[in-house]
């Protein structure tokens, strides 16, 4: 029996009373589980395992990778997104889909860990911006699973890109490149240099930087933008959750 801190982030349909859900925990990373009897009205768990609600659990953990068993599940926190605010409902699913598919099973970073409560609370705030919220989630979980790139570089040609003025990168292939090998075939779009600095600087883990910047709109678009490029290029597509999030 173990216990940890988690937060659903999947479910899908077991059998006509159970359901398997894939948790994010601050004690053991992501894993899946069985929840016997969790579609069942007054089931074992009440509707702790609503996704993204944040639990307390008490689960068997099985060995060489099949899935645990949940014992408990106590409602810690549900995911109350702004109703009047799209970006907040499927911001939420985009937080899910991201830490499914970019964490690997039983690799604990409680860093990420909070990173996802802090992000799904301020989704729930109606008073914080969920673009901005977003955007710092993406970069913070890209800097600590090793997969945000080093923006000081040409993604192709590994020469020095310049981060000031007022000159403009194109993103693309998961990174920036210099104007000499821009492509007509890829994809891409232009990033400033003062966002690519921000962003820099965000993926250095400042939280001072973090806390006092206040990005504009083009900014957070174009930090997005690079995130998605990003995030396209580890996973080989987009995430089928980006679709309703327009900024
Ligand atoms: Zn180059």
């Amino acid at each position: 029996m173990e216990k940890a801190d988690a937060i659903i982030i999947r479910q899908a349909d077991f059998s006509e009373s159970s359901r398997v859900v894939t948790l994010f925990s601050r004690e053991f990373g992501k894993f899946g589980c069985l929840a016997k009897g969790a579609k069942r009205l007054k089931g074992p768990f009440d509707a702790a395992l609503d996704l993204l609600s944040t639990c307390r659990i008490v689960f068997i953990r099985k060995s060489s990778g099949a899935l645990g068993i949940l014992t408990q599940a106590t409602l810690v926190r549900r995911f109350a997104p702004v109703p009047t605010n799209i970006h907040s409902l499927y911001g939420g699913y985009y937080v899910a889909d991201l830490l499914c598919k970019l964490t690997e099973d039983f690799d604990p970073d409680a860093r990420i860990f909070d990173a996802a409560e802090r992000v799904l609370s301020e989704l729930s705030d109606p008073e914080a911006d969920p673009p901005t919220a977003i955007v710092q989630f993406e970069i913070t979980l890209l800097r600590l699973t090793g997969h945000f790139p080093d923006l000081t570089t040409c993604n192709v040609c590994g020469e020095p890109v310049q981060l000031t003025g007022k000159f403009a990168h194109w993103v693309s292939q998961g990174g920036v490149l210099c104007v000499t090998c821009r492509r007509p075939e890829f994809e891409g779009k232009s990033i400033s240099a003062g966002s690519l600095a921000i962003l820099q600087k965000l993926a250095d883990g400042e939280s001072s930087f973090a806390a006092r910047v206040r990005l504009s709109r083009e900014q957070i678009a174009e930090c997005h933008q690079l995130s998605v490029s990003v995030i396209t290029s580890v996973l080989g597509r987009k995430p089928g959750t980006l679709q309703y999030l327009k900024f």
